[in-house]
């Protein structure tokens, strides 16, 4: 496997020659108010637009804007030509439905995947899969295990394996410790996705050349950032955090928008 951030720039790099001959594809993101860690996403999303030469728009919203309100920016979006698609930052105020605003994005403008009909996938699954598939990675017949079941990571994670013909299992929070250690004994690929360190630990029994990634993004008591899975485990590959799937996400926001602008 190849570390992740040198996969990343190289992707990067073959992107920017195939957008420059194309300069009209453009993404805005709605951001309402500012958390730190939403405001450190959206820097990143600009950042990585900009690099490959795509045109970014950045509609910062106050935090008091109405879902009403929200909801008619949306609709102009959905119908603005000059858009290739668009994304609204999460997590949103607490008077606003993220549910309501996952369904008002038109889907062929939804960058992040989120509404039902949408024909691209979720950022952080569709991430890693590109990435084992640019790897090579010989998915059909081995044994996965996806921990977390979430509409964003675990579920869309489980079915682009599934659609590999990997034979797939999804723990999860109701899932007894004994059962944990025999699934993933038996794991080739593992994907941790719960939002709490130490889920996966040197004390479960791996296979030696099973490949992990973490996509936990956890905030230890020295203001670090840590994954759900301990460092350095006794396996083949295990992405980093950070610098792992956070940096996958990121390239397939830009993989949804080209997907979107075809
Ligand atoms: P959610 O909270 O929506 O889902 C967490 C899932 O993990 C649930 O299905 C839950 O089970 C399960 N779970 C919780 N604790 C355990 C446990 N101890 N053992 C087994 N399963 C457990 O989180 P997300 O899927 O949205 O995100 C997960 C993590 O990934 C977070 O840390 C988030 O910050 C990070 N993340 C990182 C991204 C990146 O770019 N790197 C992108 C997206 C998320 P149950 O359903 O039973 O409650």
């Amino acid at each position: 496997m190849q570390v992740i951030k040198d996969y990343v720039a190289e992707k990067k790099d073959r992107i920017r020659k195939t957008i420059s001959e194309n300069d009209n594809i453009k993404m805005v993101i709605i951001q309402l108010g500012h958390v730190p860690a939403s405001d450190r996403y959206v820097r990143n999303k600009i950042k990585d637009a900009e690099e490959v030469g795509i045109l970014c728009e950045l509609d910062n919203l106050p935090e008091t804007t109405t879902e009403e309100d929200l909801l008619k920016i949306m609709d102009g979006l959905n119908h603005d030509k000059s858009v290739t698609g668009y994304l609204v930052q999460l997590p949103l105020p607490k008077h606003i439905s993220e549910e309501k605003v996952k369904l008002a994005i038109a889907p062929d403008k939804d960058i992040d995947g989120f509404h039902p009909l949408s024909k691209t996938i979720p950022a952080t699954p569709l991430g890693i899969y590109n990435y084992l598939k640019d790897m090579d990675y010989q998915f059909q017949g081995k044994n996965a295990v996806v921990i977390g079941r979430s509409n964003i990571v675990g579920k869309p994670m489980a079915q682009l394996l599934l659609k590999e013909s990997m034979n797939v299992t999804v723990l999860h929070s109701k899932t007894l410790d004994d059962d944990k250690r025999f699934y993933l004994a038996n794991a080739d690929l593992i994907v941790v996705a719960t939002g709490h360190m130490h889920t996966l630990t040197a004390d479960y029994l791996l296979k030696p050349d099973a490949i992990v990634f973490d996509v936990g993004i956890n905030v230890k008591e020295d203001g670090k950032l840590t994954g759900d899975c301990d460092k350095d485990l006794p396996v083949a590959f295990q992405s980093p955090v950070p610098g792992g799937c956070g940096l996958l996400t990121r390239m397939s926001v830009i993989d949804n928008l080209i997907e979107l602008s075809k």
